[in-house]
């Protein structure tokens, strides 16, 4: 957990300066429910630069509301309208890679961590290595390069708080405890929209019955992990390397209510777990706020009303994505790599109508025994080194898919 027993910053209510935010993934789903927060605690932060992929529009919106002094975009040919829509104010504007690294490494107190998918990983790692806390929503980074990235936390000193509602609840449930006393963590499963269906209706699922998760309202690309379970096992490695905790001490529960999040069992037979409404404005606040609270306009729990809370195991032959995920967390080095950068791809396959929704699995399995014929899984020692798997995993999948 990065440095935890360091001395807090100014925080949230401290009635010091206002916290320094940097929002990488401003215009994505993550990024608008950290805008909504600190719309509302105006005297609590100040954002200090902001970054997204190509909707330009969309960041040129936020910029004119949350006035930050930086704003970089990653797609370059959308330069220019941004730099148009914020003339006349004294915002930067800068676009490219080099752009949402710069972003990435302004001065602040916090940053999050928001970009979809390994291009969130580069900048997220340029933000460490700067020195800034983390809040981090963006799972890949841990899959696609957990140990490096972990080490360059350690290494920088930084905080490294989980936003991933699941993991924020094992935090949260952990309450400082003595790792050696840890028995399981266990984190939950919603099931997504095909808990219940069959293995050959789950084959041939469309991309709007796929979108249509039950409990969360989420950006395209973990909608469709959820619908996989994939989410599930990029959560499992996310947690292995976020906790220390080794593969054989997790395990994952569905839990259709989506009100516990995660929990944590110890060597006592104690458990604890962290629960709340389903809205991603819980944990996004307590990280925002750590070490202290935010008031946040998010539902309260009533438990006598849902009544009941219902567990199951997950069926890891109707959801073979999860099962591809524990072997790759158990096999280790650079399975974890190569499944993260095969999926990505497969998702963006689907999503396009190239393939089934069958088809996502199978891919990643293929892409997984190719890595392993051709001796390129071994562990990356460097976040760079992950980035050269992922990035070599990626144009093959490309080519595979390219034609379906
Ligand atoms: P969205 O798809 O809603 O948003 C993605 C954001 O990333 C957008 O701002 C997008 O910009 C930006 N982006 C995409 N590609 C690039 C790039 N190459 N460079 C810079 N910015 C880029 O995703 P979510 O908010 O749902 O998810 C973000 C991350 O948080 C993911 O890693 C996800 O797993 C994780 N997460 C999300 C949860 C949720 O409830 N949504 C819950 C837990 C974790 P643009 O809009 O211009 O494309
Ligand atoms: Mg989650």
């Amino acid at each position: 957990m990065g440095s935890s027993t360091r001395p807090a910053r100014a925080t949230a209510s401290s009635g010091a300066s206002p916290r320094r935010i940097i929002l990488l993934g401003a215009t994505g789903s993550i990024g608008a429910s950290t805008l909504d927060l600190i719309e509302r605690n105006p005297e609590s932060f100040v954002v200090v630069a902001i970054a997204g992929g190509r909707d330009h529009a969309a960041l040129a919106r936020i910029a004119l509301a949350f006035r930050p002094e930086f704003v970089a975009i990653r797609d370059e040919s959308a330069y220019a309208p941004l730099k148009e829509a914020l003339a006349g104010t004294n915002i930067q504007v800068a676009a490219g890679r080099e752009a949402v690294i710069e972003a990435a490494t302004r001065e602040a107190d916090l940053l999050v961590s928001a970009i979809v998918g390994a291009a969130g990983v580069e900048p997220t790692h340029a933000a460490i290595e700067a020195g800034r806390d983390v809040a981090l929503a963006n799972k890949e980074c841990l899959v696609c390069a957990g140990v490096p990235f972990m080490r360059a936390a350690r290494e920088a000193g930084v905080r490294l708080l989980p936003m991933d509602s699941e993991h924020n609840a094992i935090f949260q449930a952990l309450g400082g405890a003595d790792p050696a006393t840890i028995e399981r963590m266990i984190i939950t499963a919603s099931g997504g929209p095909f808990r219940t269906w069959s293995k050959e209706a789950i084959e041939n699922a469309t991309v709007a019955e796929a979108l249509n998760h039950p409990n969360w309202s989420m950006g395209p690309k973990i909608t469709i992990d959820s619908a996989t379970m994939m989410n599930k096992g990029l959560e499992l490695i996310e947690a292995h390397h976020l906790f220390g905790v080794p593969a054989s001490k997790l395990d994952v529960v569905v839990h259709p209510q989506s009100i516990v999040h995660g929990l944590v069992s110890f060597a006592d037979g104690a458990v604890t777990a962290g629960m709340g409404a389903p809205d991603m404005r819980v944990p996004i606040s307590h990280c925002l706020g750590f070490p202290d609270r935010l008031a946040a306009p998010t539902p309260r729990l009533d438990l006598a009303a849902i009544g009941s809370l219902t567990f199951e195991r997950p069926d890891y032959d109707r959801f073979p994505s999860l099962r591809l995920a524990l072997d790759a967390l158990a096999a280790g080095a650079g399975l974890p790599t190569v499944l993260n950068a095969a999926n990505e791809v497969a998702v963006e396959a689907f999503l396009a109508g190239r393939i089934a929704f069958g088809g996502i699995a199978r891919h990643v399995a293929e892409a997984i025994d190719a890595a392993l014929g051709n001796g390129s899984a071994k562990e990356p020692a460097t976040v760079a080194e992950a980035l050269g798997v992922d990035h070599i995993v990626r144009e093959r999948s490309r080519a595979i898919l390219a034609g379906r």
